[in-house]
C-alpha cells in the first residue's frame, strides 16, 4: 500500500488513485494545496498495485534520443490562441480528424486546473494554452483506458510525470495511444492560484484566463483576465477589450494598466512549486511520451523571425517511431530540424530541476494570513511597488528628455 513519508517522492500524478481496485485511495490536498494519495486502510486488500504503477518508485527506463525541431502551426490564428507555436493543436487536430479523443489540462467552472477530454474541434479550446498550476488528473487515466479498449485513438497530454504515470497505469503499449508531454519547469500550488484569483477578482465574473496572452508579444509572459466591464479588486480599470493584464513588472502600457504578476514571479523563483519538482526524475532528453512540446528559446540566427516572436514558436521533440510516423502525416505545420543540445542549452527545464527558494517554507507558513501581493515581493526581497513604479517612471521620463535634447 502506498504511504507518503517524503513529499518529494510523490509528483501527484494520480496513477495509484486510478488503479486501486477497491477505490480506497483518495487524493487529498495538504496545507500547501498539493494533492497526495490517502489510503482507507479498512478497505485496502494489500494487492500492491498502487506501488507497482507509481512512476516515482518505478521510473520508466528510456533509451531513445529525440529528434528536435523548431515547429509551428501554419495558422496565425491558432498560434495566437496557443502558448507556444500551436503544436498541441496540430497533434489534436490530427487525432480528432480520425475520430479520436484528446486529453489535456483545462479549467473547471471555478478556474481550478484539472485534466479533461475533448472529442470535437469546437471543444478543443478548453485544453489549449498553458495553465501554470498543477492539474488534477482525476479519473482521466481510467477514462483514457476505456477509450483505448473501445479502439478509439487517444492523444493524452500533460506533464512528463503525468505521462509516466499514465504509461505505468496502462501497463502495456496501445497502438491507438499517442502521448505528448511538455518541457516542464515545475507546477505551482493550486491553493496559491485560488488565493491569487480571489484576492484580485470576483471569481464568478471571470470569463477567460490566458497565462500566455499574446496581445503585446509572445516573449514576455503576459497573464490576462477577460472580465465584464473590466472589473477587479482595484476598481474599474482602463483595459483593452475588457482584458486585465498582469506582467512580472507593473507598468502603464499603450491604453492599459498592467498589474504586477506576483504569481508568475513566485512560480519562476521556486517559491510556490510542488516539492517533487525540485528533484524531478522526469527531466532530461530521453522522454516517455511520443512528443515533447515547449517554447523555442535562444539564439537561432535567422530561424526565429520577428513574426515568431509575435505569434510564438515551439520546440518539438519527437521521441519515438510512432511519433515520427504521425509527424510525417501532419500537414498544417512548418518544421525545421534543430540541434537538440542547443534546445536544451537555452531551456534549462528540459535538463534539470531548480532548488526550492530558501524562503519557500516561510511562504507557506504565512500565505493564509498575508495578501500575496505583499508577501511574495517581501520574501523575494523586492522593493515595494510604491518605490518601483516612480523609479521606472522617472527612468522613462529622463530617457525621453535626453532623446529630445539630443535631437535639438
Ligand atoms: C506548468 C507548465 C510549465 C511549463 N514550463 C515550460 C518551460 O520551462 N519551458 C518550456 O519551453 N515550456 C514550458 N511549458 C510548456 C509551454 O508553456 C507550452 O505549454 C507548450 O509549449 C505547448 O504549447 P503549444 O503552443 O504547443 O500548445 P498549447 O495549446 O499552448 O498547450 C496546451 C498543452 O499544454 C498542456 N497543459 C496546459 N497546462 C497544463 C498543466 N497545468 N499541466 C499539464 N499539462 C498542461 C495541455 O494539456 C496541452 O497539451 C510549461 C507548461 C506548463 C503547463
Ligand atoms: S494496496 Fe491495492 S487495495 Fe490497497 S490501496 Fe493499494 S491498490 Fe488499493
Ligand atoms: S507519484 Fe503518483 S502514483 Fe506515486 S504516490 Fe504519488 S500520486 Fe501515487
Ligand atoms: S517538474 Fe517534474 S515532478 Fe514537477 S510537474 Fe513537472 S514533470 Fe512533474
Amino acid at each position: 500500500m502506498i504511504t507518503i513519508t517524503d513529499k518529494t517522492k510523490c509528483c501527484g500524478c494520480g496513477a495509484c488513485f486510478n488503479i486501486c481496485p477497491k477505490h480506497c485511495i483518495t487524493m487529498q490536498a495538504d496545507a500547501e494545496g498539493f494533492l497526495y494519495p490517502s489510503v482507507d486502510k479498512q478497505n485496502c486488500v494489500n494487492c500492491g498495485l498502487c506501488e507497482k504503477v507509481c512512476p516515482v518508485l518505478h521510473v520508466p527506463s528510456l533509451t531513445n534520443l529525440p529528434q528536435a525541431y523548431a515547429a509551428k502551426h501554419i495558422s496565425d490564428e491558432i498560434k495566437l490562441k496557443s502558448s507556444s507555436g500551436g503544436m498541441f493543436t496540430a497533434l489534436a487536430e490530427y487525432i480528432l480528424a480520425r475520430g479520436g479523443v484528446v486529453f489535456g489540462a483545462g479549467f473547471d467552472k471555478n478556474w481550478n486546473v484539472c485534466h479533461q477530454y475533448a472529442e470535437t474541434i469546437d471543444d478543443l479550446d478548453r485544453l489549449r494554452r498553458s495553465k501554470y498550476v498543477q492539474s488534477d488528473i482525476g479519473h482521466t487515466f481510467e477514462q483514457a483506458k476505456n477509450f483505448l479498449i473501445l479502439g478509439r485513438e487517444v492523444l493524452f497530454t500533460g506533464t512528463p510525470c503525468q505521462i509516466a504515470g499514465l504509461k505505468n497505469y496502462l501497463g502495456k503499449d496501445y497502438a491507438n495511444l499517442l502521448t505528448a508531454d511538455i518541457i516542464c519547469h515545475a507546477t505551482p500550488s493550486p491553493n496559491v492560484w485560488q488565493k491569487f484569483l480571489t484576492q484580485n477578482f470576483t471569481v464568478s465574473q471571470i470569463r477567460a484566463i490566458n497565462f500566455r496572452e499574446k496581445h503585446f508579444d509572445w516573449t514576455h509572459f503576459y497573464l490576462s483576465f477577460l472580465m465584464p466591464h473590466a472589473l477587479c479588486a482595484h476598481g474599474n480599470v482602463q483595459t483593452i477589450n475588457e482584458k486585465i493584464f498582469f506582467h512580472i513588472r507593473a507598468a502603464a502600457a499603450a491604453a492599459a494598466v498592467i498589474y504586477r504578476n506576483c504569481f508568475l514571479k513566485a512560480f519562476l523563483q521556486e517559491l510556490i512549486n510542488r516539492p517533487s519538482c525540485h528533484v524531478c526524475q522526469f527531466k532530461g532528453q530521453k522522454r516517455a511520451a511520443d512528443f515533447t512540446l515547449g517554447d523555442l528559446w535562444g539564439k537561432w540566427d535567422r530561424l526565429i523571425t520577428n513574426e515568431d516572436r509575435r505569434y510564438g514558436i515551439s520546440a518539438l521533440l519527437v521521441n519515438s517511431t510512432k511519433g515520427r510516423q504521425v509527424l510525417s502525416k501532419i500537414k498544417a505545420i512548418s518544421i525545421t530540424p534543430v540541434d537538440l543540445e542547443q534546445v536544451a542549452r537555452f531551456n534549462s527545464a528540459l535538463r534539470t530541476s531548480t532548488k526550492a527558494h530558501p524562503r519557500r517554507k516561510e511562504f507557506f507558513s504565512l500565505y493564509d494570513k498575508t495578501p500575496l501581493k505583499i508577501l511574495i515581493p517581501r520574501l523575494l526581497g523586492e522593493k515595494p511597488l510604491v518605490i518601483q513604479i516612480p523609479l521606472s517612471f522617472m527612468r522613462k521620463v529622463c530617457s525621453k528628455l535626453y532623446r529630445l535634447l539630443l535631437h535639438k
